[in-house]
């Protein structure tokens, strides 16, 4: 460990993976991304009913701003409905944002992070393509 603690501007995003692994777990998942939509500024991924890159099954990742972790994340805490969401940092070292440095809300998953680089640039949020019309 070094003598200096890493520093929080060293985040440049966070991403939330949020699994489904049944059509009614899906459709638990149809309704958090619409609620997501609805109330957050964000990046909503594709939704990915194969594996893709570490993570072992059908998901869609939110990318959001690190100002949004203090309401995002409780929000899905609240509401994950039994679904399994890993919430991990975007630095330059993907492999420990994934392996060490994440969170989950709900039962955690194999994540296969072998292949992920650890040194790179940090990922941004990408376009936002939420509106929110109001908050509640
Ligand atoms: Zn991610």
């Amino acid at each position: 460990m070094s003598s200096v603690p890493r520093q929080v501007d060293s985040i440049a995003s966070f991403h939330a993976h949020v699994y489904f692994d049944s059509p009614e777990r899906r459709r638990r998942a149809e309704q958090i991304r619409a609620w997501v939509a609805e109330r957050f500024n964000v990046a909503l991924g594709r939704w990915r009913d194969e594996p893709v890159g570490p993570h072992g099954g059908p998901m869609y990742q939110i990318a959001f701003g690190t100002e949004l972790f203090p309401t995002l994340v409780p929000f899905l805490m609240l509401n994950h409905g039994g679904l399994s969401i890993l919430i991990h940092p975007n630095t330059r070292n993907q492999r420990r944002d994934h392996l060490a440095d994440a969170l989950w809300i709900g039962r955690p998953l194999p994540v296969d992070g072998a292949g992920l680089p650890e040194d790179g640039p940090a990922l941004e949020v990408g376009e936002i393509n939420t509106a929110p019309a109001s908050r509640s």
